[in-house]
């Protein structure tokens, strides 16, 4: 798993950050990409990268701002161009689905792939066997949800000389013990899959939160998340506007890590008001707070693999 940011910056875009959008890359779990947010100009972003607009899975909008899904329209239009025919599901809060038709109606977009509109509530909002993602409304200045994607325990590979040895023939059998199944062999006698497979490895938990002043819902989002993602509009000295804004600060993104227990931290939706300059400052402000905080520029890639957290930049 790897989280690409295509947009960090927060309400317009800057030279140096452009509106909120975040790659969740699944390449090797499910083969697919789910973005999260699509600030205006995503698709220029995605240009810089290896990713395939064809390759979006799913859109996760966290709430309707301009600044978070201003380059919705484009890049949909654009994943048909590139042959996108495999349905886009496409989760965000009530009237996301009629802005988008409403758009493409009106500017005549005909798209070569189907489109399911989640319209989403608090609770879950997809599971498939291997994944599962909630979602918890934030405090910002409209309706915003922020996300939890968890991945299910991952079976442990099927220790083939083990089984062979306990008497189970090649062939169909061992699959059924790889996938956890227990079998019965022609001597009647049981193999149970936990004694010929390695253990149970948990999954992935990554929490991508929208825009929000500090709340108990990104808390309870972030619960032990090996990743948070945390919007950063605020530093410590402007903390007096940030409630009054709806946004957080850096120090408070860093709290709710620490009050969750979580692994790793990145702060995105960063203000123009800070320069290039200023960066090193907000780190060391959350990391006094939550030591692992990382923030995010644009293109920045973070990947986990085996719970292992690394930032490939
Ligand atoms: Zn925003
Ligand atoms: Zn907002």
């Amino acid at each position: 798993m790897e989280l690409h940011f295509l947009g960090t910056g927060a309400g317009m875009p800057s030279k140096e950050r452009n509106t909120s959008a975040i790659a969740l890359k699944l390449l090797e779990e499910r083969g697919t990409i789910w973005l999260f947010d699509c600030g205006e100009a995503t698709q220029h972003q995605i240009l810089h990268t290896s990713i395939k607009p064809r390759k979006i899975e799913k859109i996760f909008i966290t709430h309707l701002h301009g600044d978070h899904v201003f380059g919705l329209p484009g890049l949909l239009s654009s994943r048909s161009f590139l042959g996108g025919e495999d349905t886009l599901t496409i989760y965000g809060p009530a009237g996301l689905k009629s802005w988008i038709e409403a758009t493409l109606a009106l500017t005549g977009t005909h798209l070569t792939y189907p489109i399911d509109y989640v319209e989403v509530t608090e609770g879950i909002v997809f599971e498939d066997e291997q994944l599962v993602v909630r979602a918890m409304p934030l405090a910002h200045v409209i309706t915003c949800y922020g996300y939890r994607i968890e991945q299910k325990p991952l079976l442990g590979e099927l220790l083939v000389e083990k089984a062979l040895a306990l008497g189970v023939p090649k062939g169909p059998l061992l699959g059924k013990l790889k996938q956890g199944h227990d079998v019965v062999l022609e001597t009647g006698e049981t193999i149970y899959s936990a004694n010929v497979t390695a253990p149970v490895k948990e999954g992935f938990v990554v929490t991508i939160l929208g825009d929000t002043k500090l709340c108990d819902n990104a808390i309870r989002l972030a619960e032990k998340a090996d990743i948070v993602v945390h919007e950063a509009t605020f530093d410590a000295e402007t903390a007096h506007l940030a409630a009054s804004y709806g946004h957080a600060t850096n120090v408070e993104a860093a709290t709710v890590a620490k009050e969750a227990h979580a692994k790793n931290l990145i702060l995105n939706h960063i203000s123009a008001r800070f320069l290039p300059n200023d960066i090193a400052k907000l780190l060391q402000q959350a990391r006094a707070v939550f030591p692992s905080t990382y923030i995010a520029n644009d293109y920045a890639q973070f990947e986990l693999r085996n719970k292992e957290f690394k930032h490939l930049e």
